[in-house]
Order: C-alpha cells, then structure tokens, then sequence
C-alpha cells in the first residue's frame, strides 16, 4: 500500500503510548500484562489503516488483538480508529513482520491474519511476500504448534503462490474459498482493500492454513 507521508504521524503514534506499543522488545512474553488478561492473542500482519483489526476486536472482546504494520503514516491512520472505538483489546505496533521474533515468545500468538498483502510480483522479490517461507519460519516460531494463518487477497497470483509455498512448507490448508463473497462464510470483516476491490468486482480468495 502506497500511502502519501501524513505530517506528525510518528508523533501521533508517540503520544499513544496506551495503544502504541513503544517498545516491543520489552514486552515479548509478556504481552498478557499488557493486555492485563490471559486472554489469546491475534495478530495481523500489515494491518494497514485497521479497519480489519478494530472490526474483528470489535465482534470479539474476549480475544485480544494487534495491528502490526511497517509503514508510520498507515499505522496512524489505524490508530484514529482504535482512539474512535476506545477499544481495550486492540494494540498496535510499528514493526517489520521479520521481525517478530524480536517481540513475540515461542506460541505466544495463537492466530495469525494476512490481509491483501503486498503482491511484489517479481519473482526476484519473492522473499519480500509475506507468505514466502522467510516470513513462515518466524509465524511458526510464534505460533503454537498446530497454530493457523488466516488469509485473504484478490490477488490471484499470490494467492497461487501462497498455495504452493504454505504446501511445500508442509502446512495443512484446512480451508479454501475460491470466492468467500459469493460463499456461506459468516462474520467476515471487511478490510480497507477488501471494500475498494470488491466494489470493482474482484473476487476475493481466502485460505485457513495451520502448521
Ligand atoms: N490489511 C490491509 C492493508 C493491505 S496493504 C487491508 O487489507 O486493507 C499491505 C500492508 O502491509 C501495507 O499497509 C504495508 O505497509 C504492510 N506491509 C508490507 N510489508 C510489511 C512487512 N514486512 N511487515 C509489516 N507490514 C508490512
């Protein structure tokens, strides 16, 4: 997502110290006290502008949840929205998602979501992808053992990429839709690239992936 430089976003994001985790690295293994409950934790990776993430947290209060995205301006946008729904399950962290080792334990996340991830159609990009096996091997450090990737795109080439890299990795798809708008699936939350690319008819893939 190409997003224009919003002025004072790294500041905005400062100020929110209740809602923007500062300082990740202090808080791996030890999120529940952030949270200040034992519920499980949920996390997406490239939130973006958290439509998904407050939605979600919204419809489930008893899971606690964390936008996690690379990009200061987006983030800021998604930090509007947890101060508008004043939330007391959602947080948000500035990170890269190679990084997550550095601020999650072994299976302290119990779910992960990739939503319209960034497509990098190159093939000499391919470990820029959020599902190549680079990323994978640090979802599955975080996640428990049998722990699941949730993941929606209307990008059909990432999604047949996704297909073959979460196989070769030896993962099990327990679910696939083809085409979840036009499916029985309940309770789906609609991200920001979700709503613009469904409004001019794409179809929209999802996939439910456990390790
Ligand atoms: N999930 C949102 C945004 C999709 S755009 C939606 O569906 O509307 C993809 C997002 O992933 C962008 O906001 C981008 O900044 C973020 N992103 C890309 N690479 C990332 C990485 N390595 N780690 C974390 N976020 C990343």
């Amino acid at each position: 997502m190409r997003v224009r430089k919003r002025k004072g976003a790294k500041e905005h994001l400062e100020n929110n110290p209740q809602y923007v985790i500062v300082h990740p690295e202090k808080a791996k293994g030890r999120w529940q006290e952030v949270f200040g409950n034992q519920n499980p934790i949920h996390i997406e990776v490239g939130s973006g502008k958290g439509s998904f993430i407050t939605g979600i947290a919204a419809q489930n209060p008893h899971i606690n949840y964390i936008g996690i995205d690379i990009q200061t301006s987006v983030l800021s946008h998604a930090l509007d929205k947890v101060l508008a729904s004043s939330l007391p399950n959602v947080r948000l962290l500035l990170a890269d998602g190679s990084s997550l080792k550095n601020y999650f334990a072994d299976s302290e996340i119990a779910l992960l979501y990739l939503n319209f991830s960034d497509p990098w159609p190159k093939k000499r990009h391919e470990k820029r992808r959020l599902t190549s096996i680079t990323f994978l091997d640090v979802y599955r450090q975080i996640l428990p053992e049998k722990g699941e990737i949730h993941f929606k795109t209307d990008n059909r080439g990432l999604f047949e990429y996704s297909l073959a890299s979460f196989s070769q990795y030896g993962m099990i798809l327990e679910r696939v839709w083809l085409d979840l708008h036009a499916s029985d699936f309940e309770g789906n939350v609609m991200t920001e690239y979700e709503e613009k690319f469904s409004q001019k008819g794409q179809v929209i893939y999802r996939l439910e992936a456990s390790f």
